[in-house]
């Protein structure tokens, strides 16, 4: 490898002068030079140091597998070699992606079996909208367009992606939304129920804020509802267990199509292979990337339901949308070995009956009771920490934010990566974590935390 022909500090010079960050605050990023991961292997990542970090986010959500897999660099090369590039424009096709639609029809949710590629999950969230909306046109009904979604929903960052999303600064920043897009409230216990307001009342009350959104308008004019199974970048917001099955319910009530992103969901985080069959709901739409490939190649499949598809076969003529790389081959190879990975070494099955009640138990027992620590709450592998400066009142440390950065901050100096949203810690580690490693996790979050409130007291 090239790099190795250079040192840490030219590394982050180069990376300064020439390389434009997503998600960063590029003075600061000058200032403070990047973290360069040069490496990594099952858990572990290691940084152009050598400094071993157990990756308490799988990349961003993503690389459910582990790193280090030899099978799917193998994947990657056997189909660089055989057919490197074809289009599935113009009545082509090239076997990887026709076999794995097979394969995600087989895992989907009832219902949903056929799929449309493309590389990102924000792509894929763009073909989402567009598909919506044209299904209503094609059914005679162009003026039933209005997408409900939700605050602090994460949809991704092309304009529809933003749209989609509820996030004020992205919004702010955006120059002009896509039409027609409203959000409601969240379903967000901790902050938003009401005193004494039970779990299973809290979630009816955040479904009917969609069911009040869809009234507003009129029925006529709603096409679709989107959101996360459960809000990831928003802070693994995790809904009561009553308000899927309601939103599901509204949906049909007004014939309001249900899109479910499952970009960080989907594929064994929530300890089924989508978070629709975790919380029992059939959706219209499930948006999935990330963990398809576990992050080694680029891609995302949206998969639909059969009402949307008989519409656009039956009715549709050309569908003009597509990417040049949608369906790309050596992507698909790589998902296609990626998904006969966890089947053989039962990852899903291991998150829902082990390692996911072991994660929930560890944070409970080991984190909840620190004095920092608000909430802890998980699902699957995915979990929460809530920063606070008083555990009654609810009180956050001021600047917003600021706190959890510091515990990040400590915890990647103990040796854990996670990430800092608000004054939330989020936790996503790889579906290969074992009880051991979670153990690992929890030991150095609680020094972290230690440490951290040594800082700010
Ligand atoms: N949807 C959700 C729920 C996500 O979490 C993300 C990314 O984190 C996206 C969409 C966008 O995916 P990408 O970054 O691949 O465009």
């Amino acid at each position: 490898m090239t790099y190795q022909n250079y040192s840490l500090k030219q590394l982050q010079q180069i990376d300064a002068a020439h390389h434009l960050h997503p998600f960063t605050d590029h003075k600061e990023l000058r200032e403070a030079g990047s973290r360069i991961i040069t490496h990594a292997n099952g858990p572990f990542i290691y940084d152009a140091d050598g400094t071993e970090i157990l990756d308490g986010m799988a990349g961003l959500w993503c690389v459910n597998v582990g790193y280090g897999r030899d099978e799917l660099a193998e994947a990657a090369y056997a189909q660089m070699k055989e057919l490197p590039y074809y289009n599935s424009f113009f009545k082509c096709s090239t076997p990887t992606p026709v076999l794995l639609s097979k394969k995600l029809a087989e895992l989907a949710p009832k219902g949903v079996a056929q799929v449309f590629y493309g590389s990102s999950g924000s792509e894929a969230n763009d073909t989402a909208l567009r598909l919506v909306r044209h299904f209503w046109a094609l059914e005679g009904k162009p003026e039933k367009n209005r997408i409900i979604s939700r605050k602090m929903g994460y949809h991704g960052s092309t304009i529809a992606g933003t749209s989609l999303g509820g996030m004020d600064l992205m919004h702010k920043q955006l120059g002009g939304a896509v039409p027609n897009i409203v959000h409601v409230m969240m379903p967000y216990a901790y902050e938003l129920a009401l005193p004494g307001e039970s779990d299973h009342d809290f979630g009816l009350r955040a479904a009917k804020a969609v069911e009040d959104a869809i009234l507003e308008a009129g029925a006529d004019k709603v096409a679709a509802f989107i959101g996360e199974p459960v809000m990831g970048a928003g802070g693994v917001k995790i809904p009561p267990m009553s308000y899927w099955p309601e939103v599901q319910c509204i949906c049909r009530k007004y014939d309001v199509l249900l899109m479910l992103d499952e970009v960080i969901t989907g594929y064994g985080r929530t300890g089924e292979w989508f978070a629709a069959q975790t919380f029992g709901i059939e959706p219209d739409t499930i948006t999935t990337a990330k963990a398809l490939t576990s992050g080694y190649q680029p891609l995302s499949a949206l998969l639909v339901g059969d009402r949307i598809a008989a519409t656009l076969v039956e009715k549709g003529g050309e569908f003009y949308h597509g990417y040049t790389y949608s369906g790309h081959p050596v992507a698909c190879a790589v998902a296609l070995k990626n998904l006969e990975i966890m089947e053989r070494e039962g990852l899903v099955d291991r998150v829902k009956n082990d390692t996911g009640p072991y994660f929930a138990q560890a944070l409970q027992e080991r984190i909840a009771g620190h004095d920092l620590v608000g909430e802890v709450r998980s699902i699957g592998l995915m979990g929460a920490i809530e920063i606070v400066k008083d555990k009654v009142t609810k009180e956050r440390f001021l600047p917003a934010g600021s706190a959890a950065v510091t515990v990040r901050d400590h915890a990647i100096a103990q040796g854990l990566m996670l990430r800092a949203t608000g004054d939330t810690m989020i936790l996503s580690p790889p579906l290969i974590w074992t009880r051991e490693t979670i153990d690992m996790a929890c030991a150095r979050i609680a020094k972290a935390l230690d440490l951290a409130q040594a800082d700010l007291r």
